[in-house]
């Protein structure tokens, strides 16, 4: 009988993940197979038990379901730290969170340094709580810049509550770029497709000068913001080896068997091609 695990958000249609995995399946002669479900927020709870009932191993979990999924299996101890779920194991009933690992194996690649480096981290969402878990426990000093200060400030009491992270500022980009900073990660959505002419750099705070930054966001492949730092004489790295390496995690979590990476990027890359 097919293995079967797959996606759930709202809405999943722009998902890479189903072709991501299928084609890792393919790659190496597996009977598995993934497939995207759109379960609106309302209807969470049956969302997750029709598959579970239907024999699915596990599932992704995506916008805008990563928290409210906390609630109805055991998140493991990543997840419990950075308050979100994105991979699910139905034959345990826990929830761990692989952004956290997927961003940092990614930037390991690209061999960043991070113990003891001082990193700027963009965003107070999940994807900024993932982040600034994955550095802290690297060694980094990380220091948070968002938009709406104060949603910074809670996302830094939060990680304090649930993951013992102390001693992480949350400043303004004016501050920010008086500090040594090696590394700038942008966690925010500003510049995602289709608003591809924002940026988290606001006009008028001079960008730091040949420094390395890493933006999460893989459509479009070059934003604004690695643009910027280009121009500045830096190095930028978008987020598409982050997608790719998450969901490599989470293929090893169900199926026990290391994903073939390289065909998982190969088949992004394509997907996202085509996808415009
Ligand atoms: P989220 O929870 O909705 O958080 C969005 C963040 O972006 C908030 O901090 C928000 O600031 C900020 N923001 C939105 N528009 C902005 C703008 N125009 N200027 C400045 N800041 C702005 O989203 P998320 O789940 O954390 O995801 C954030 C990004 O990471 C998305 O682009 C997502 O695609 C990407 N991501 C990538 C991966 C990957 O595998 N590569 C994984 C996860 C997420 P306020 O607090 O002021 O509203």
């Amino acid at each position: 009988m097919t293995n079967k695990v797959g996606l759930i958000g709202f809405p999943v249609t722009h998902s890479i993940s189903p072709t991501m995995h299928n084609a890792a399946f393919r790659e190496l002669g597996m009977d598995w197979e993934y497939d995207a479900m759109a379960i609106p927020p309302d209807i969470l709870k049956y969302g997750l038990r029709e598959p579970m009932q239907h024999g699915y191993i596990g599932l992704n979990v995506t916008i805008p379901h990563k928290e409210a999924v906390m609630r109805l299996v055991t998140p493991d101890p990543i997840a419990r730290a950075v308050g979100a779920i994105n991979t699910i194991d139905f034959r345990t009933n826990t929830g761990t969170n692989t952004d956290v690992q997927g961003f940092i194996d990614d930037l390991k690649a690209y061999h960043i340094p991070l113990k003891d480096q001082t990193v700027a981290v963009l965003g107070a969402g999940g994807a900024a709580r993932a982040a600034v878990y994955g550095l802290a426990r690297e060694g980094a000093t990380v220091v948070v810049v968002n938009r709406t200060m104060q949603k910074a400030q809670v996302m830094l009491a939060d990680l304090t509550m649930s993951a013992g992270i102390k001693g992480i500022e949350a400043v303004t980009l004016d501050d920010a770029v008086d500090m040594p900073l090696s590394l700038i990660v942008n966690c925010t959505s500003a510049g995602l497709y289709p608003n591809i002419a924002d940026s988290p750099w606001v006009d008028g705070v001079p960008f730091p000068r040949n420094i390395t930054v890493y933006d999460m966001i893989y459509r479009p492949m070059k934003t604004k913001f690695m643009t910027q730092a280009e121009n500045a004489g830096g190095r930028a790295l978008g987020g598409l080896g982050m997608l790719v390496r998450q969901g490599a995690l989470a293929f090893k979590l169900w199926t026990g068997i290391d994903a073939p990476f390289e065909t998982m990027y190969a088949t992004a890359l394509i997907e996202l091609a085509l996808k415009g």
